[in-house]
């Protein structure tokens, strides 16, 4: 047990912060964690969790399906439905922001490498981290793809890659600052970093409050929203250059939410509030349940 402690916001580095909200991990542990915001730049964290050695048992559920292949469950049912149409969805992207059609691709935090397999399959180099062991194997398994073990990042050859992918993984590292020099440096000149992330600035954090899904915790250390994104872009000698949206984020962890909630008709409540935020997202793309920024360097 050591608790991983900050002091200063990694954002905007001030020093001082306010209560925000507690939240429970429904997810595997069922405890309790405070998340501060900090006063100058609204940028929000959430507190005393366990460092990068001992957070392992937090995600160690059967229901953690971002590491696993059951379809077991409803939500479940969907969310691998969705995963497949988003795998395609996701290679456009990446191709359309490198202007590439095949190019080299680092994606940190590949999981089982499902999202990597489809950038193979349509002839992009692939280079992944996982720090999970049981996705390594997996993907090894599934896809014969090889990837490296979270310590290998840093050893990595300088300016190499067209693009460095996030999906729903920078929320999750400890050391923040450190691994945006990191990719800064792993990316060539023309490259692109696109990181996805929950937006806690979105309809459905501002509805769902404490028991919104994506607050994760403690899973989840950091919680971004666009503003604060620019910022942290800014400090790393990264340019903002455009954002998405994730339109089934807004579905999926609104259903979640209401599972959280133990809401009657969970389901049907879900896709109503999960509506509203797409509705809401198509106006402003800055208010989506999850959002996809991509940065080129300064
Ligand atoms: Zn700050």
């Amino acid at each position: 047990m050591a608790i991983f402690k900050v002091k200063q916001c990694p954002v905007c580095d001030g020093k001082e912060f306010s209560s925000f909200l507690t939240c429970t991990d429904y997810f595997v542990s069922g405890e309790e964690f405070q998340i501060k915001r900090c006063k100058s730049c609204g940028f929000k964290i959430t507190e005393n969790i366990e460092d990068e050695e001992n957070i392992g048992p937090y995600y160690q559920s059967e229901n953690y399906i971002s590491h696993s292949n059951t379809t077991k469950g409803f939500v479940n049912a969907i969310y691998h439905q969705v995963r497949k149409f988003m795998l395609g969805r996701k290679r456009l992207l990446v191709e359309n922001v490198a202007a590439l059609r095949k190019g080299h691709i680092l994606d940190v935090g590949a999981g089982t490498g499902f999202f990597l397999n489809e950038m193979n399959e349509y002839g992009w180099q692939v280079t992944g981290i996982e720090k999970s062991e049981d996705a390594r194997r997996f993907a090894k398994l599934e896809f014969n793809l090889d990837i490296l073990p979270a310590y290998e990042l840093s050893k990595l050859k300088g300016k190499s890659y067209d693009v460095i992918s996030l999906w729903h993984v920078l929320e999750h590292i400890h050391q923040l600052n450190v691994n945006l020099d990191i990719f800064f440096s792993l990316l060539k000149d023309d490259g692109k970093l696109v990181i996805a992330v929950p937006n806690h600035d979105s309809y459905d954090a501002k509805h769902y409050k404490e028991f919104w899904a994506a607050y994760d915790v403690p899973r989840h250390i950091w919680h971004f929203a666009p503003s604060q994104m620019k910022l942290l872009g800014e400090k790393h000698n990264f340019k903002l250059i455009n954002l998405h949206t994730m339109p089934f984020d807004s579905f999926y962890v609104s259903m979640l939410s209401e599972k959280y909630k133990k809401s009657a008709l969970a389901f049907f409540k879900g896709i109503f509030y999960g509506k509203i935020s797409w509705l809401v997202s198509l106006v402003n793309k800055a208010k989506c349940s999850s959002v996809i920024y991509v940065f080129e360097k300064n």
